[in-house]
């Protein structure tokens, strides 16, 4: 293709290492990716831990890049956040995440959705409006949305930022800290923030079974959330002793690869079927 030898040209000229080469192709392509569907979101289950039959769903995306093959997400996004354009992205994930659950709400199942923020995305004042207007436009309830924000963008917490999850809390979403124990947030810190959920980190969730330390670690996690009055979930769930032990602890909320992996939309309401009718 004519751009990827236009780059090429460049990093013989500028000596650019094929790692920064890589990044500028990942941003020069993204948007037409999300026109042309190499970009999508996966949904993964989050089932309750009561009695199972209370579901959510966590919108995840998905970048097949034709040179490139399977990009990690992780590595994409940073991409895309350093070149100051994520706000495009979310809005991108919040709409296709949005019309999936109004897809699902049609067909009798009111599942809450969440969506991934940046920490970038909490300094966007306008954020707010945008999906006041897609629920209206949607005919959704806000508690069709939870959007999950990394204990780590909390901790770089502004006025600014603050104030608009205040705002986004006031629509009536139901806000989450994810990879919470990844990051140091403080106990006061946590209490003024108006979310409704903690998920717990993969990493203390993973090797439960085998890791009495992180057993530990995750019942006092389980307890200070409950005290702070917020529903807990695990996120890394991968076996049935983890889900086990994790309800017999009080968790709220279970999501890993015990139940499903996530998968596209199609085999996600495949997945929802067949996991009612268990
Ligand atoms: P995350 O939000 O913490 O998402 C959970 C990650 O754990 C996902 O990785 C998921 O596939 C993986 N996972 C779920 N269950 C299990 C399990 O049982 N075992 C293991 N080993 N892994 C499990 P994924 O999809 O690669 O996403 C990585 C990260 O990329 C996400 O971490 C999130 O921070 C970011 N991300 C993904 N989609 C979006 C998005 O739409 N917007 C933003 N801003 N970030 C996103
Ligand atoms: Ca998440
Ligand atoms: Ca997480
Ligand atoms: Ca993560």
């Amino acid at each position: 293709k004519a751009r990827q030898s236009h780059l090429f040209i460049v990093q013989y000229e500028a000596g650019w290492d094929e790692d920064h080469l890589r990044r500028l192709q990942l941003f020069a392509d993204f948007k037409e990716a999300l026109i042309n569907e190499e970009i999508c979101l996966h949904y993964q289950p989050k089932v309750g831990a009561s009695d199972g039959s209370k579901i959510g769903a966590e919108a995840l995306i998905r970048w097949m890049h034709p040179t490139f093959g399977f990009v990690n997400p992780e590595e994409f996004i940073a991409v895309i956040e350093s070149a100051g354009q994520i706000s495009l992205l979310t809005r991108w994930v919040i709409r296709a995440a949005s019309m999936q659950a109004k897809q699902l709400w049609s067909q009798g199942h009111q599942l809450r959705m969440s969506v991934n923020l940046s920490a970038l995305d909490l300094l966007e004042d306008d954020l707010p409006d945008f999906i006041r207007k897609i629920l209206q436009e949607l005919e959704l309830p806000p508690e069709a949305l939870c959007l999950e924000i990394t204990e780590s963008a909390i901790m770089q917490e502004t006025e600014r930022s603050l104030a608009n999850l205040n705002r986004l809390h006031n629509l009536g979403l139901m806000l989450s800290i994810d990879d919470y124990g990844t990051g140091y947030s403080s106990l006061s810190q946590m209490k003024q923030l108006p979310v409704g959920e903690l998920k717990i980190d993969k990493s203390f969730v993973m090797d439960l079974d085998s890791n009495e330390e992180d057993r530990q670690i995750v019942k006092s996690t389980i307890e200070l959330g409950h005290t702070l009055g917020l529903k807990v979930t695990a996120e890394g769930v991968e076996t049935e002793l983890t889900r086990d032990w994790l309800i017999a602890n009080g968790c709220d909320t279970l999501q890993g690869y015990f139940y499903s992996k996530p998968v596209p939309a199609r085999d996600f309401h495949h997945w929802l079927e067949q996991y009612l009718q268990r």
